[in-house]
């Protein structure tokens, strides 16, 4: 077996497609140290920078001491901690919805739901780019899993006519996780709607970024039977959520096998959360200043001369070939940028690009200073 492996490897390598774990340890909110030496970080998903927020480090620490570092088991076996079931309660009021449900990764929440919920007789439809924990969940349920072109609602529609009278579940990221793009949702909740389909949507990047942070649904103003989210990306900590109905919830937690089978999060993760949720839910110049900083590196890349299609704060920057996504990747890196190359199977072939994010936690000057950069190295 391992002579295969390496052949693989090889030819990953050949195609510029090999990758590899490199060290980095944070400094700060925007900036990481790599062999002594400081980077600046345009490669987070911590859009709020609460990752390092000084209230969110006091409310882990102190959960820490009060209720020690491991769960110490499946919620079902040893009990929920207080602290899931606030978070639980304030998420499920901050997204609309009557419940929450707390899984140990968005990956798992989006594949503990639709197994849960998704059987071989069903019908899940989804946008071609949808992440790849939704993709997984789809085949480990069962069911026929059918893909419509990104965005295209006379391509759903079809399908769903294709499907009519069976059990149809209509899934999509709200903000896609590697063009930084918005799914149609009112488009697609009527046509849920009109052929009597759920309603599913990722906001794992939608989260504490759209609109007052509180996701799409209410950035849309239109109800989604499920809402799934992380809390690894603008509330800086780790873990998932599904939001929805009681009955939703109270099916998922007997019948989704990744909340089941798996030792609960740590309460100091969660503790972070919380302390996150309620940031974004109290102090709105967190969200405004992400959103300044998002409109300021728009400006600056037009002012160099590059043009990055976005609503959001990922801004991806398509050079095409692999190679070439990697050279610019590392000449950045020379400059003291991260800014890491995006190759396939992540993204199509001929699609390769650099992912940059934008977070409340860069400064404006920064931000210039990369799009120069990025215009010098093109
Ligand atoms: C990051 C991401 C996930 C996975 O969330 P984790 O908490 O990191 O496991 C799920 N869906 C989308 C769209 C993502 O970008």
């Amino acid at each position: 077996m391992e002579t295969l492996w390496k052949k693989k490897l090889e030819q990953l390598e050949k195609h510029h497609h090999l990758r590899s774990c490199k060290t980095y340890a944070y400094i700060d909110a925007s900036h990481v140290r790599m062999d002594d030496k400081s980077y600046l970080m345009m490669a987070s998903n911590d859009y709020l920078g609460l990752a390092h927020d000084r209230r969110v480090l006091e409310a882990a620490k102190e959960a820490l001491v009060q209720y020690g570092l491991g769960s110490t088991g499946s919620r079902l076996t040893s009990g929920t901690n207080p602290v899931v079931t606030t978070f639980e309660r304030e998420l499920a009021e901050f997204k609309g919805s009557e419940k929450a449900l707390v899984y140990n990764t968005g990956y798992m929440a989006n594949v503990g739901v639709i197994t849960g919920l998704m059987k071989s007789n069903d019908v899940i439809i989804g946008d071609e780019l949808n992440h790849a924990s939704i993709i997984d969940g789809c085949r480990l349920s069962g069911a026929t899993l059918v893909t419509y072109r990104h965005k295209d609602m006379m391509d759903l529609e079809a399908k769903l006519k294709e499907h009519e009278g069976k059990q149809i579940l209509i899934v999509t990221d709200s903000v896609f996780s590697m063009d930084g793009d918005i799914a149609p949702l009112p488009d697609i909740v009527e046509l849920a709607q009109k052929y009597g389909a759920l309603t599913m949507v990722d906001d794992a990047h939608a989260t504490g970024v759209l609109g007052d942070g509180r996701g799409s649904s209410h950035y849309f103003n239109v109800p989604i039977d499920i809402q799934i989210g992380t809390m690894s990306k603008a509330l800086g900590s780790e873990g998932g959520f599904v939001a929805g109905s009681k009955v939703l919830i109270d099916y998922l937690i007997n019948k989704s096998r990744s909340f089941i089978y798996s030792t609960a999060l740590s309460p100091v993760t969660v503790a972070g959360a919380l302390a996150s949720l309620r940031i974004i839910r109290d102090d709105s110049s967190v969200v405004s200043q992400l959103h300044s900083n998002v409109e300021a590196m728009k400006m600056y890349l037009q002012q160099v001369g590059v043009t990055v299609a976005t609503e959001t704060p990922i801004f991806p920057i398509i050079v095409g070939d692999a190679a070439t996504a990697l050279a610019m990747s590392e000449a950045l890196h020379d400059k003291g940028i991260i800014l890491t190359a995006i190759r396939p199977p992540t993204v199509p072939r001929g699609g390769s690009r650099l992912r940059l994010t934008v977070t409340a936690a860069h400064n404006k000057q920064d931000l210039e200073m990369v799009a120069r950069e990025i215009a010098a190295n093109i």
